[in-house]
């Protein structure tokens, strides 16, 4: 019997897809390649006693609407807001500490500079001006970068390191603020258009907080495991271990997919939640696309420069800065090392000039000491990842003793600041962008599905409806893009409803 629609993968898109549709009375059935679903947004247990989100760690972006319409919270989703926001140590025994709280960053912000307290007020409101617009046209079914008015576009347009200069002059406070502007992205503080991505990571509304993020009980697993409880409830089927080896296409239209160990499954509709160079390169039939659209997938920019390391830690870090091995507030903010825009921008050069950073771009999150699920008791989760370790290096493919001497520069560069971290290592799983395509099927180890930079934005991202009639994506390549957002798997779950209601 055929099903009214398949999903090639399970990340959370595709769950958020087929659990749409299967609200809707289809019959859709869920296939993914690898023995667990999530894609990127997955927990794991690489040690025993640890649960480690290996990719995606934090949560900002999943729609609220979907949290709603879905009920997640019945389905075991639990986010809460990190207490602090940003923590960068300085080698001079100062540091910057970034909280929730107005007053205390003011008189963090003083010791630097006055004058930046008042600027800092100033950008935080652009920062979530700027979110919020991009939040308002999330799932939008024909976004538009042009409905957005002149100023808006002409910063977003612009860098972040330009943005975030207009605002305040301490050089770690602009580390600090160009950073949501290069996660994800490989490009430099001083590259056009960086000021999207920065306001894209402003975007989400967790906790009716424009721009706040958080951390998932159980880590990112936790949210895709409740996405899928939800689609299977409405009735979904989801099968792990059932790659997608080809789409089939009778006369110019989907007829259902082939998997790779050569069984055939039948449906009218395929929806495609792996990225577009998979989707549209390798799973689709070459003669079924025209040739304009195949250059356009070939030049879709799509090459990533993240590194995840994830360390189980037998102690905290303790931080030369702010001593201590309890659990203070800066061990729950984001933790970067660059004390100025010129280290990011040298990171992102050095990497350009054909190798990789030397002195990287650092983000660290540590969930465990606000959540004792996820390491065993007195033991605590450092993840980190940094830039700019580009997929395609001049020397050939990724090693394994290259990927080791990354995280030795990485943890090294940590100990500047916290000289007990090194010996607190206890065990490291290490993700270079090559292991990120093998694990999780991302073309380049691009986090995104694609670069997020104006060209690929917007109106300008790939579309939901294909070329190939019955074929849809659904995943990060439409828009909004990357980060766990759900809404390119809404959108597609409503493109589909409202074709299928025209064909009845
Ligand atoms: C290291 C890293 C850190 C990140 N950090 C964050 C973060 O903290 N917060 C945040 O919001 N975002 C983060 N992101 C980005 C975010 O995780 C992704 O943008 C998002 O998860 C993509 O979701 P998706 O459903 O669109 O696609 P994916 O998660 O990529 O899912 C695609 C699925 O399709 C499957 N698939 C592919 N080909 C086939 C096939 N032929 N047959 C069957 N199945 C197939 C894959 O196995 C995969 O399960 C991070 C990403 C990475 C990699």
């Amino acid at each position: 019997m055929p099903y009214d629609a398949i999903v090639i993968g399970s990340g959370h898109n595709g769950l958020v897809a087929a659990a749409y549709l299967a609200r809707a009375g289809r019959s859709v059935c869920v296939l993914e390649r690898s023995d667990v679903i999530g894609g990127a947004t997955i927990s794991e247990h690489p040690w025993p006693g640890w649960t480690v989100s290996t990719a995606s760690y934090v949560c900002s972006l999943l729609h609220p609407k979907i949290i709603a319409d879905l009920d997640l919270t019945s389905h075991g989703y639990d986010a809460y807001r990190k207490p602090a926001a940003a923590f960068t140590p300085l080698l001079d025994g100062r540091s910057l500490l970034l909280t929730r709280d107005a007053a205390a960053n003011a008189a963090e912000i003083a010791i630097f500079s006055q004058r930046d307290v008042a600027g800092f007020r100033s950008l935080e409101t652009e920062r979530e001006r700027l979110g919020a617009l991009i939040f308002e046209a999330l799932d939008d079914d024909e976004p538009s970068f042009e409905s957005f008015d002149r100023s808006a576009q002409d910063t977003m347009l612009g860098s972040a390191a330009d943005f975030v200069r207009r605002y305040v002059q301490t050089p770690v406070l602009q580390a600090e603020s160009v950073n949501d502007g290069l996660i994800g992205t490989y490009a430099g503080p001083e590259s056009p258009g960086t000021a999207y991505v920065l306001a894209h990571h402003n975007a989400g509304r967790a906790f009716g907080v424009q721009g706040a993020w958080g951390f998932v009980r159980g880590g990112m697993g936790a949210v895709s495991a409740a996405i899928a409880s939800a689609a299977r409830a409405a009735g979904a089927e989801i099968r792990c271990g059932a790659g997608v080896s080809r789409v089939l296409v009778r006369s110019g239209r989907v007829v259902g997919v082939a998997l790779e160990d050569g069984a055939e499954v039948s449906a009218p509709i395929v929806l495609s939640n792996a990225d577009p160079k998979t989707t549209f390169l390798r799973l689709t039939p070459r003669a079924e696309l025209d040739e304009a659209f195949v250059r356009r997938v070939e030049d879709w920019s799509c090459t990533g420069a993240a590194l995840k390391i994830n360390l189980a830690l037998g102690e905290l870090p303790n931080f030369t800065c702010r001593p201590g091995l309890n659990a203070q507030p800066h061990h729950s903010a984001t933790l970067h090392v660059a004390d100025s825009i010129e280290y990011l921008q040298t990171a992102y050069e050095d990497a350009r000039a054909g190798s990789v950073s030397r002195a990287p771009l650092i983000e660290g999150y540590m969930q465990s000491p606000t959540d004792a699920s996820i390491a065993p008791h007195g033991k605590q989760l450092l993840s980190i990842f940094a830039q700019y370790f580009p997929y395609d290096r001049d020397d050939g493919p990724w090693t394994t003793a290259q990927a080791e001497g990354a995280a030795d520069v990485i943890v090294a560069s940590l100990a500047r600041f916290a000289p007990n971290l090194p010996n607190a290592i206890e065990a490291r799983q290490i993700l270079t962008p090559l292991d990120l395509e093998r694990r999780f099927g991302l073309s380049g180890g691009h986090i995104f599905h694609g670069e997020l930079l104006p060209g690929q934005i917007f109106e300008h991202r790939f579309s939901t409806r294909t070329p190939l009639r019955g074929l849809y994506l659904c995943g990060s390549g439409t828009h909004p893009g990357g980060c766990v957002t759900g809404a390119p798997g809404l959108r597609a779950s409503r493109a589909v409803l409202a074709d299928l209601a025209v064909r009845s």
